[in-house]
């Protein structure tokens, strides 16, 4: 029988410490007996984590991810609890703060170091003051999605597939968020009823051109499953929508709801793609792997899109190390971001150059698959641009000149000409 590690329906019934006894085994058993519940076992960083911050609750909960969603980080007290804030971080979170508001998974939560505020992970979900800093050239929606939003709650930028913002829930809110200008606003929630769903859904149904949905948000797998396959149902029922997507972090701070019951609704609907955001290689645990896992055991082609921030992963080693943990998992690097000049984003951007270091620093000393196409989303709606480092070098009349990853010169012959004889 195979025991569940991460994930436990709410409906299971509680596990009980008595042995459970099963009919005996027969080989004329045809009718599937319904199988008792595994016990959950954690990791022993949960569970450390789980006894000494939640006292109450027990494994199941833990494994649970309704109760990592209701009992996720939400407050000054609560984070202050867990972790020792520093006086910036404190000063952060006691004002009147930023737009986005705070909320860490409890699993999320189990990965943040103490004492350190300069952990990478850490500073990707606690506010620091610099949040609060308008910087040259921020703005709240710097793609100017708003501009290519032809009804509410679609993005309609590219000729032919969408980007469908679902929800404006997150279960972690990443402080450099794309979309803080409206994600975790309680008043803007009214923005992704079902009936502006269904607007957009029509507008899809009859807008033939659009050929791929990217279901994004906030994250769309925070919805309860019967909302997922609405939407998930509604859109495969228009014939011109070949494939699916869906953009999301939850494998990765909310690992718990990649249930075997979630798996089962989304490859329903396949051709569907998943992208996971991922920012670091201590991002990649045993829970995490075991979600990836059962995602591309459903036969889902899972990506993943980086944002490239400073202090956090701009770096080769890092980069290497993360990409590499994401292909072990089986996720393929999908894109490096730039990150977006959102306001408050300053201490989190580093230079374009910085990211072509890194494509550099892999490209030729690691699998092309560990390779994700780095871009620019150009501000004021120009859309994902790529860039390369300099490999073209120039050409003439017969030939082009390329360098290798190596820095060595090579020449490839530009044209078809026969030799003379
Ligand atoms: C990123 C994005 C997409 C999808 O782009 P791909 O390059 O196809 O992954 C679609 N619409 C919008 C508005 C986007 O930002």
């Amino acid at each position: 029988m195979k025991r569940p590690v991460v994930s436990s329906e709410e409906e299971v019934p509680l596990p009980t410490n008595e042995a459970v006894p099963l009919p005996e085994a027969s080989i004329f058993d045809i009718i599937p007996q319904k199988q008792q519940p595994a016990p959950v076992t954690l990791e022993p960083r949960a569970l450390a984590f789980l006894r000494e911050h939640f006292p109450a609750a027990e494994e199941k909960d833990w494994a649970n991810w309704k109760w990592q969603l209701s009992n996720s980080i939400t407050s000054l007290d609560k984070l202050s609890s867990i972790v020792n804030l520093s006086k910036d971080e404190t000063r952060a979170l006691s004002g009147k703060g930023g737009v986005l508001p705070l909320r860490i998974t409890p699993h999320y939560a189990s990965l943040l170091a103490k004492n350190d505020p300069r952990q990478p992970i850490r500073r990707s979900v606690i506010p620091v003051t610099a949040e609060h800093q308008h910087c040259f050239g921020e703005a709240a929606d710097p793609l100017h999605e708003e501009n290519d939003s032809p009804v509410s709650g679609i993005v309609h930028r590219y000729p032919d597939r969408v980007l469908f913002l679902a929800t404006g829930f997150c279960s972690a809110y990443c402080r450099y968020c794309t979309r803080s200008r409206m994600v975790g606003d309680a008043n803007r929630m009214h923005q992704f009823s079902t009936k502006i769903w269904d607007e957009a859904i029509d507008y899809i149904r009859r807008t033939s051109t659009i050929r791929d949905v990217l279901i994004s948000g906030g994250d769309p797998l925070t919805m309860p499953d019967a909302k997922i396959e609405y939407l998930l149902s509604a859109l495969r029922k228009i014939e011109h929508v070949e494939i699916l997507r869906i953009g999301t972090k939850i494998p990765a701070v909310l690992p718990q709801r990649i249930t075997p019951k979630l798996v089962n609704l989304l490859k329903k609907y396949h051709p569907l793609f998943v992208s996971i955001h991922f920012t670091h290689p201590d991002e990649v645990t045993p829970e995490v792997a075991q979600a990836c896992m059962r995602l591309a055991d459903a036969g889902i082609p899972l990506g993943s899109q980086t944002v490239l921030l400073k202090g956090i992963n701009d770096d080769v080693p890092t980069m290497a190390r993360l990409f590499h943990q994401l292909l072990k998992i089986r996720v393929r690097p999908y894109y490096l971001y730039q990150c977006d000049p959102i306001v408050g984003s300053g201490h989190f951007r580093t230079t374009v150059e910085k990211g072509l270091e890194i494509i550099q620093g892999l490209r030729g000393h690691t699998s092309g698959y560990a390779i994700p196409q780095f871009v620019v989303d150009a501000p004021g709606g120009g859309g994902k641009t790529p860039l390369l480092p300099d490999y073209w070098q120039g050409r003439d009349a017969e030939y082009v000149y390329v360098k290798n990853y190596e820095g060595n010169l090579y020449r490839y012959p530009n044209i078809q000409r026969p030799l003379e004889k």
